[in-house]
């Protein structure tokens, strides 16, 4: 079984193929079958309970039992080996309505929710924050993610690369709607820790207090363990406190989200660095039961070029991010050189104009193309004076007798490699150049500090020299031992720490309570089903997502206040509404086909439903042409397309999204309620004009039935 074929629905082929094939000649074993689909369909279709999975299992071993001559031993014994070995699958059908995979159809999550590394139920409270209801939908984000306020101003937001409505115009602007409902229900008071399960015996203790030990933190206080943080720095927050800097993420930001944590009974122990202050001998002799080691990766590379080592000028980018966060502002230089493309290289040029330096120039290998910062902290940093030097080596430090003069760098071309998409930045002879400069700061990745960890006796470690884990469970090879974050991965972001941390803390109760660890990562949970907004099609295709309002340039350029100024209130209902729930849609394109295959009507302008045939999406093409059926609602899979008579309307709906609506007619003889008049038109016409008419007017089929039984009455 591979890891993409959901076993649910995987069975479910397989019974059906059996049950067609004839092999099941022994009459109870066949019903057995009939019942265990039946029973197999309901766990597909989220109709199933507890008592489901228990049912299927008596029946399949009554098959099993059974000693008749077909092949239901065989069957039987085949849909136990599938409980036994999915189980975990099985049961998150059943539980949270969920099917990774996407087979069951109705059981599938959004692509936001699959492609969030926690699993954050984007659909749901992006749906509630678009009613106003800001703090239930931060309840909702933190059941997956300990940080919304965080994460709503620095995620690096696969969400919105992965958001369907992309295709039509902008993806939803997911990240500050969570910045907004978060900053919202904590002004309101209305920022809550959900209740704490009752205290446990044993106690956790975790090495690092950045955003991936610190959701460890949480979701292990939350199931009722006494937790303890170390940290080698003073203040919690990890690489989002030492490396974001603060015109990015407020301090405040970070401690009032740490708060909830202290809120919860999880302390903190500062200045304590493993390895140094204390060692995990004497941690164990504590009497702590388990251990997280969630270190980050705080070590810079170094360039590797001559003179690199000589000069107090050359600083590490992530050193002095790290200085700055924790309160020294000296400017590095009046001519600042940073080297690298990345955002960790943009943090640092932008932090040094704000410190005060009159030039910075950021030197990259390749062209801004390739760059890997994100586009928006580019144009940014490009804004408040930042140069952009593309296709420059680094060569050699430049200077004399101690005194630090600047960097000798090549030009560079692009030529392509063999086996890779990426170019390959190529020296050209004789291109030498020095770029002057009073400090110089690369910033071209960093590594595990593995300083006082690296020697404890049993852990395993990686080629990469990142922490060996289990992806899973977060195991690592030594028993108690687990480990996330940018320790295991290498430099990742926050929101990959995030989901790890919470699939720690599952690891570590877990082992606490000697279950076996899964084997395959966990399934996004749906954390709700909230009835969609209902808008205009003009509504839904007119809105836009707003533009960010920025602190003005020269208040950017001389001070650490927040950049990005968030949305206002309007906007961000307006722009929650843009969503277009694949959480309900799931774009199987039936409606399409239906209506333009079957109907030949062909209403429905969705081009977003498919990537390899893609038109324009319009939906409000569809009232010009649709004669409301309701083929397509009768056939779509999920209830997304609804067709309603209320009102003395007729109504369809696409996830709230009104496509046509039209009056309903009224029988001109006895006045009972029938089919718009576009639809009776239609089936006049395809029935070459068969449908009732009396004086050229609609009626009812029992009024034209009298109608017509009279034409034939014999003449008295
Ligand atoms: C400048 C910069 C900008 C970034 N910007 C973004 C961004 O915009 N969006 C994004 O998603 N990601 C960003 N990242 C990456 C992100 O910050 C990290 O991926 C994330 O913080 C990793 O979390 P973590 O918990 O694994 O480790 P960290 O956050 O690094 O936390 C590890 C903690 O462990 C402590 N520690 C280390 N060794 C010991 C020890 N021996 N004993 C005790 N404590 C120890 C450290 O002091 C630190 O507090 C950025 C990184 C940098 C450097």
């Amino acid at each position: 079984m591979t890891e993409k074929t959901c076993p649910v629905a995987e069975l479910i082929q397989k019974l059906e193929q059996t049950l067609a094939s004839g092999q099941l000649h022994d009459a109870k074993n066949y019903r057995r079958s009939e019942e265990i689909l039946a029973l197999l369909n309901d766990v597909a279709w989220g109709r199933a309970g507890r008592e489901h999975v228990p049912a299927i299992r008596q029946l399949a071993e009554e098959m099993r039992r059974e000693d008749a001559a077909d092949a239901g031993e065989k069957t039987g014994g085949h849909i136990l080996n599938c409980l036994e070995e999915a189980a975990e699958i099985f049961q998150s059908h059943i539980d949270t309505h969920n099917c990774a995979t996407g087979e069951c159809v109705r059981l599938a999550p959004a692509p936001c929710q699959m492609t969030c590394p926690a699993g954050i139920d984007v659909p749901t409270y992006v749906s509630l924050i678009g009613e106003g209801r800001d703090a239930e939908a931060i309840e909702v984000i933190r059941q997956d993610n300990p940080f919304p306020w965080v994460c709503g101003l620095v995620c690096t937001r696969p969400c919105e690369f992965m958001c369907v409505r992309g295709r039509i115009d902008t993806p939803v602007s997911i990240k500050f709607l969570k910045a907004f409902a978060a900053e919202r229900a904590l002004s309101w008071g209305q920022y809550k820790n959900p209740p704490k399960a009752p205290d446990k015996e044993q106690s956790v203790c975790i090495i690092g207090a950045g955003p991936g030990g610190m959701s460890a933190a949480y979701y292990l206080a939350l199931k009722g363990y006494r937790v303890r943080v170390i940290e080698a720095q003073p203040n919690a927050g990890g690489m989002i406190l030492l490396g974001i800097p603060r015109y990015r993420l407020p301090r405040e930001v970070i401690d009032r989200e740490v708060a909830m944590l202290q809120d919860l009974g999880v302390e903190f122990a500062f200045n304590t660095r493993l390895g140094s202050d204390v060692t995990l001998d004497d941690l164990r002799q504590e009497g702590f039961d388990a251990f997280l080691l969630a270190i980050g990766a705080h070590k810079a590379y170094t360039l590797g070029i001559p003179g690199e080592n000589d000069f107090p000028q050359v600083l590490d980018a992530v050193g002095f991010l790290r200085e700055v966060a924790l309160g020294n502002r000296a400017v590095p230089g009046k001519k600042v050189v940073v080297i690298g493309g990345g955002n960790v290289a943009i943090d640092a040029a932008r932090t040094s104009l704000r410190l005060g330096a009159e030039s910075v120039v950021l030197a990259y290998r390749r062209t801004r193309h390739e760059m890997p910062a994100d586009e928006e902290e580019v144009e940014q940093a490009e804004e408040e004076g930042v140069e952009m030097r593309f296709l420059t080596i680094p060569e050699a430090i430049v200077g004399q007798d101690g005194h630090f003069e600047g960097l000798r760098c090549l030009r560079a071309e692009l030529v392509a490699q063999e086996g890779s998409d990426r170019m390959r930045p190529v020296p050209v002879k004789g291109s030498e150049f020095v770029m002057e400069a009073d400090a110089l700061i690369p910033a071209i990745g960093q590594q595990v500090d593995t300083a006082g960890v690296k020697d404890l006796p049993g852990l395993d470690w990686t080629r990469r020299s990142t922490i060996h884990t289990n992806m899973v469970s977060m195991e690592t090879s030594l028993p108690g031992v687990f480990a996330v974050g940018d320790a295991v991965t290498g430099p990742a972001t926050v929101i990959e720490a995030i989901g790890a941390g919470k699939r720690a803390a599952e690891g570590i109760d877990r082992y606490f309570h000697g279950i076996p660890q899964p084997k395959l990562p966990p399934v996004p949970v749906r954390r709700g089903r909230i009835d969609c907004k209902r808008l205009t099609a003009n509504q839904k295709m007119t809105a836009r997502r707003p533009e960010m309002p920025l602190l003005n340039i020269d208040r950017r350029r001389t001070t650490f206040q927040q950049v990005e100024l968030g949305y206002a209130e309007t906007d961000v209902r307006d722009e929650a509404g843009r969503c277009l729930r694949c959480d309900i849609c799931l774009r199987c394109g039936k409606c399409v086909e239906i209506c333009r295959d079957k109907m030949g009507v062909n209403a429905l302008e969705m081009g977003y439903f498919d990537f390899d045939h893609p038109v324009e999406t319009d939906f409000r093409m569809t009232a010009e042409r649709c004669i409301l059926c309701g083929a397509c609602a009768a056939n779509c899979p999920t209830g997304a397309m609804r067709i309603e008579d209320c009102d003395g309307e007729r109504v369809l709906s696409l996830c709230g999204t009104v496509l046509n609506h039209e009056a309903l007619t009224e029988c001109a003889l006895c006045g009972k309620q029938m089919e718009p008049f576009r639809y009776l038109e239609y089936v006049r016409k395809r029935t070459r004009g068969i449908g009732p008419l009396v004086d050229n007017r609609p009626v009812c089929d029992a009024c034209g039935r009298t109608a017509a039984a009279r034409t034939m009455q014999p003449e008295q």
